[in-house]
């Protein structure tokens, strides 16, 4: 079977200059990219900077403390510019450098999402594999986004920040997990119990999902552990990064010195993006994203969680009307295709992203939940969701039927689906044609298709199931999950 798939998701590569070796970036590089870093800060989330910079570019760069001529980078923000200077060979170096630095950072982003974050165990490749490809053709570019983390875990129940727009609708700061000797043992071996399951790929988890790093105070401690058995520090992004200066000063350092560079900042307004750049120099912020969450920021936030009952208050998201991928934006800000451990409830959720609705308001699907008690009725509850929850064949009593996105066009040789952001082709296979026909009428199991054409074309009915799993692996089955409890 030949599937011709219409997105390119060729993997593009960066020349190594920052994050190849960042400790060895040179003053003068660093200063050029940082201080472009924080021009472009302040005009994606300030509105009245935007016009300031249109109006005197030169006293924009003077206020947010460029000590270079801000003309150099007009480039960066000016689409007049960007194209005239495209048209040369005369391209300022800042401009290149920080170009070279955002396709460093997306093509680590590709290579976490291809290669690190893929779990060894060979089942749960196999499903998140095959949810990727779900998401290509539900999220379009959207996907381009996530990296698919095969774990994160949350140490704190809630979050104190309190976000109106907050995806995964975070409930208040309950329960904070104290780094006393039990729980950090018992933190030690549920890393372990990951590690045995995801191998290296646990490490590219983070340590928070609907929580606030910030609130534990015993963060750092969790990290160092997860550094210490899952090899890489854990990433961090907060909306507390003003909350005790000095601790967020500390904790950047910590990671660098223990190998991990990009951090990220929520910037919640305008207000705080000015006391951040103010408290931080742009140097010391080159590495961590501000994550422009404000209103005046020229960015929108995901249809989920709190944003999303906001659109229903407000009416701009009517009754029974759902978030549509293909009208642009994003409907979730679940990035992991797997395992959500929080540590004070001890309570495990296998997840997936898809687009919020009624059902998942949320943005992801629920797979599977569970409790645990220590470290070994863990490793027996994550194995039991992995075995139940992760087919990696269709079985015959499964009912075939195409994802409700899916548009399904009969062919010559075989059949074409389109999503709002994909095409597929399947084709060159004897009788797909046929196969895909019987799925799209939704009505039939996988045993019943696979016996049908077996007998109708007096062929195995092992021939078909190979076809049909064929087509399963690219995600285009409807997978939507009843929740199991464990
Ligand atoms: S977005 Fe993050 S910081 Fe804000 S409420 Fe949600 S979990 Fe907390």
């Amino acid at each position: 079977m030949q599937v011709v798939c219409s997105q390119n998701k060729e993997e593009k590569t960066a020349p190594i200059i920052m994050l190849g070796d960042p400790a060895g970036v040179t003053d003068e590089h660093l200063k050029q990219v940082a201080e472009a870093k924080r021009f472009l800060e302040r005009w994606t989330a300030d509105e009245k900077f935007r016009e300031l910079a249109a109006a005197d570019v030169k006293a924009a760069g003077a206020e947010c403390g460029m000590s270079m001529d801000p003309l150099e980078i007009k480039a960066l923000w000016d689409r007049d510019a960007a194209i005239e200077v495209n048209r040369t060979d005369a391209i300022p170096l800042t401009v290149k450098r920080y170009r070279e630095f955002v396709k460093e950072k997306l093509a680590h982003r590709d290579t976490l999402r291809n290669i690190s974050c893929v779990p060894q165990n060979p089942v749960f490749k196999a499903w998140r594999a095959r949810h990727i490809n779900r998401c290509w053709g539900q999220f379009g570019n959207v996907n381009a986004s996530m990296i698919h983390a095969p774990v994160s875990f949350e140490l704190n129940h809630g979050c104190s920040v309190g976000c109106w727009f907050c995806g995964l609708d975070a409930p208040k700061l309950s329960a904070v997990f104290e780094y006393n000797p039990q729980n950090a043992q018992l933190w030690r071996e549920t890393l372990s119990v990951f590690k045995k399951l995801a191998g290296p790929s646990a490490g590219t988890g983070v340590c928070y999902w609907a929580s606030e790093p910030m609130d534990n105070p015993d963060y750092e401690k969790f990290c160092c552990d997860f550094h210490d058995i899952l090899g890489t520090f854990p990433q961090t992004t907060t909306a507390l990064p003003l909350k005790d200066a000095a601790r967020t000063r500390k904790l950047l350092k910590l990671s660098n010195e223990r190998g991990f560079w990009i951090n990220r900042f929520s910037v919640l307004s305008v207000e705080m993006l000015h006391r951040v750049h103010k408290e931080f120099t742009a140097e010391e912020l080159a590495f961590v994203e501000l994550v422009t969450q404000n209103k005046e920021a020229n960015m929108k936030q995901a249809v989920s969680g709190r944003a999303r009952i906001k659109m229903r208050k407000d009416g701009s998201l009517g009754e029974g009307e759902e978030f549509n991928p293909a009208e642009g934006g994003s409907g979730t800000i679940t990035c992991m295709s797997g395992f959500i451990v929080n540590m004070t409830d001890r309570n495990v959720k296998l997840i997936s992203p898809c687009n919020s609705s009624d059902r998942w308001p949320v943005g992801y699907w629920l797979h599977a939940e569970g409790n645990f008690t220590d470290a070994a009725s863990l490793d027996i509850l994550v194995n039991k969701m992995v075995e139940k929850c992760m087919p990696t064949a269709v079985r015959a009593a499964d009912p075939m039927r195409f994802r409700p996105d899916i548009k399904f066009e009969r062919m010559d040789g075989g059949f074409n689906i389109t999503s709002p952001f994909i095409s597929l082709k399947f084709h060159d296979t004897p009788h797909i044609g046929e196969i895909g026909e019987m799925i799209n009428a939704a009505v039939y199991t996988a045993g019943e298709i696979a016996v049908g054409i077996a007998d109708k074309h007096e062929i195995q009915v092992a021939e078909v199931f190979l076809t049909l799993n064929k087509i399963f692996r690219h995600g285009v089955i409807d997978e939507e999950p009843e929740t199991v409890r464990f």
